[in-house]
């Protein structure tokens, strides 16, 4: 019994399934270069397995936000360029530039930042200027553009750094026709030109993440960094559905009943009594809840595969557990109750808790929180 037990809750994650999304976009994106985005644990996938896998199939780069996502790809010997972007003053620029990570600035502070720590190592750092093309986030505005330039040229010419880069990000390429793209792919390209011609030798410039990689190819230029397309799932409903990409959820949480048993009708269930049994019915414990990264927000929503049959979360969902109202059904207690998956088992998908939860599939996937096991399938 306790061989196949299933655990509590898992995430499974299928590398197979990785790997054929990673060639998948590289096939949508072919004479640019691939940086994996593995941020944020790999989007909730695990970092190091989802680079390694994107590694395998063809990625050149890997991307992280932090400067310390970046260390842990190298501590645990990932190779290949890492590149990392979100950085803040006092930050491990010195170790970044001595595991050969790219770094990432968007204005003095940080070039300043960057040239110190490259004096103090002895190395040349390598450093990727960013634009802001109007995402009005991080990169550096096209005002204070030539002051960057100039300070970066000065740098490179003292064989202080070398800059590897030029790009920026998009604020709305997952909303196809949207007048700020067009307006953002100009920008980027006069911001490119001028360092140009000031003499910068970039060996990527890019700008496209996932819905830009699968919808924009004016938008790939040297590289393309997608993220969630990676992990199989869509950018956005609008854009379409993975499989119009030909691309497959690579996450499935399942989580094993806890408890089923008979109810009667008028039974309040979980906190608040949102939920009550209309009827004489069996109700289905499932171990997971927000500490899990399960969202309170799709309390009486969330759906749930069982024993072949959509089941909804009755009531609240708890920091540990929900409930599923079973209509009568008598599936034994340690059944599986798929949360998510592909969906190709008739199983919901991160979407449909992204659609009850108010939020976007991202969220959902990236939330799974650390109680959750990762199972890693086809490594
Ligand atoms: C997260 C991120 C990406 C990947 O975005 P997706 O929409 O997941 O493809 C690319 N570039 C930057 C700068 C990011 O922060």
């Amino acid at each position: 019994m306790t061989e196949t037990a299933l655990p509590r809750v898992r995430a499974e994650i299928d590398l197979a399934a990785l790997r054929a999304n990673v060639r998948t976009l590289r096939a949508h994106a072919p004479g640019a270069a691939f940086m994996a985005v593995v941020k944020a644990d790999g989007y909730g996938h695990g970092m190091v397995p989802s680079a390694r896998a994107a590694l395998d199939a063809g990625a050149t780069w890997v991307g992280t936000a932090t400067p310390e996502e970046a260390l842990a790809l190298r501590a645990a010997g990932v190779g290949g360029r890492v590149m990392c972007w979100l950085w803040t003053p006092g930050g491990p620029w010195r170790e970044a530039i001595e595991a050969d990570v790219d770094v990432s600035v968007s204005g003095m502070w940080a070039l300043r930042e960057a040239l110190a720590a490259a004096r103090a190592a002895g190395r040349t750092a390598r450093v990727q200027l960013k634009a802001d093309t109007g995402l009005g986030r991080n990169g550096c505005m096209p005002a204070d553009w030539p002051e960057l330039i100039a300070a970066a040229l000065r740098a490179e010419a003292e064989g202080l750094l070398s800059v590897t880069g030029l790009w920026s990000h998009f604020a709305c390429a997952d909303e196809p026709g949207h007048p700020s793209i067009a307006a953002q792919l100009g920008v980027f390209r006069d911001m490119v030109a001028y360092a140009e011609d000031q003499g910068i030798r970039p060996e990527v410039r890019h700008i496209a993440n996932s819905p830009a990689a699968l919808t924009l190819p004016e938008a790939h230029f040297d590289l393309v960094r997608p993220g969630i397309a990676m992990y199989g799932v869509s950018p956005s409903p609008e854009i379409g559905v993975p499989q119009d990409f030909g691309l497959r959820p690579v996450m499935t949480v399942a989580a094993s009943l806890a408890h089923v048993k008979h109810a009667p009708a008028g039974h309040g269930v979980s906190y608040g009594h949102h939920y009550t049994t209309p009827g004489e019915t069996t109700l289905g414990l499932v171990p997971a809840g927000y500490g899990d990264g399960i969202p309170r927000h799709a309390s009486g929503a969330g759906p749930v595969l069982v024993d072949g049959k959509w089941r909804t979360a009755a009531g609240r969902i708890a920091m540990d557990q929900f409930v599923v109202d079973l209509g009568g059904d008598e599936p034994p207690v340690g059944s599986e109750a798929i949360l998510f998956g592909p969906g190709d088992r008739g199983e919901p998908t991160a979407d449909d808790w992204a659609r009850v939860a108010g939020t976007i599939a991202y969220e959902i996937v990236t939330r799974i929180g650390a109680r959750v096991p990762r199972v890693y399938l086809n490594e």
